[in-house]
């Protein structure tokens, strides 16, 4: 408990775990304080890029990976906003709203909420009002929503702070390319892309030694639940045809249709290293002497 525990972009040591932020009157950490934003999400690379995002609208974001620890770190430290992702494990968004609003109710406070849903999960709108969120915003996040619901409910003007980045309002995705890395870099900057996208590598080739396991042991419950994972972060980084890939397979195993999950696995696989391969080769060459069209 010695530092601020805001987790810098880049930085890839482990998650705070909702330890205290020291308490001092010091004007410069209470600045700080009111500029950090708390960010519940389980997806790794999802927390990237909300705090890269955060911080190219001059906040910081203290990220926690679950409910229990959004409602731990709501009550110990004075954040002026909480970004909450719907689907976590231990607890979820939901659960996690409905306990600050009740400890709220006795303390007569009320910190604005913010639900991050996917937006193809039917009902989570409708779930995140009835559980005390204030608003919500859809994954992928685009700045601009971002931005605007800062300001809404942050009662502040917010600009870009952006420094090696061309500023655009969001990524345009293509289909040709398993990534746009032309605009994803142009978005995030290349240094905080490869960043992220090392962390996306990274995890993905545990998740796919962890479903090419469970899917050989016939394990439903962890083959539905990193299907899921990747899916998410593959969509985030508008990795289109993986993060449908892995819709699939979080559904083949759902239905228990093993023989069909094990062929949309070696697609998984192969997606991924089509990936993997092409990312490699992009940060390999320096940007000048790329010749894929930018249109
Ligand atoms: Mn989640």
């Amino acid at each position: 408990m010695t530092h601020p525990e805001v987790n810098p972009a880049g930085d890839l040591g482990p998650l705070p775990e909702g330890e205290a932020l020291p308490v001092s009157t010091d004007e410069k950490q209470l600045d700080e304080l009111h500029k950090t934003v708390l960010v519940a999400e389980d997806n790794v690379v999802n927390q990237r890029l909300v705090t890269l995002l955060l911080e190219q609208l001059g906040l910081r974001a203290h990220v926690v990976e679950n409910g229990l620890q959004a409602v731990e770190a709501v009550f110990m430290h004075d954040y002026p906003i909480v970004l909450m992702d719907c689907h976590m494990p231990e607890m979820d968004g939901f659960t996690a709203t409905k306990m600050i609003r009740e400890r709220e109710a006795h303390l007569g406070r009320h910190i604005p909420i913010i639900a991050v849903t996917a937006s193809a999960m039917v009902g989570d709108r409708e779930r995140c009002i009835a559980a005390g969120m204030d608003d919500y915003i859809s994954k992928p996040i685009d700045r601009e929503s971002l931005k605007n619901k800062l300001t809404l409910w942050m009662d502040r003007e917010f600009t870009l702070v952006l420094e090696d980045m061309a500023v655009h309002a969001t990524p345009a995705f293509y289909e040709r390319d398993p990534l746009n890395l032309r605009e994803l870099e142009m978005f995030y900057g290349t240094k905080q892309l490869a960043g992220v996208l090392h962390l996306f590598l990274e995890a993905g080739r545990k998740q796919i030694e962890e479903l090419d396991s469970g899917i050989a042991e016939q394990k439903q419950e962890p083959v539905q639940r990193i299907a899921h994972e990747l899916k998410g972060a593959s969509a985030s980084l508008g990795a289109k045809e993986m993060s449908l890939l892995c819709l699939q397979l979080e559904q083949l195993a759902g239905l228990r249709e093993w023989n069909q999950a094990m062929k949309t696995f070696d697609s998984v696989t192969h997606c991924f290293a089509t990936i993997d391969h092409f990312v490699t080769v992009h940060f390999q060459q320096p940007a000048s002497s790329s010749n894929r069209k930018s249109q």
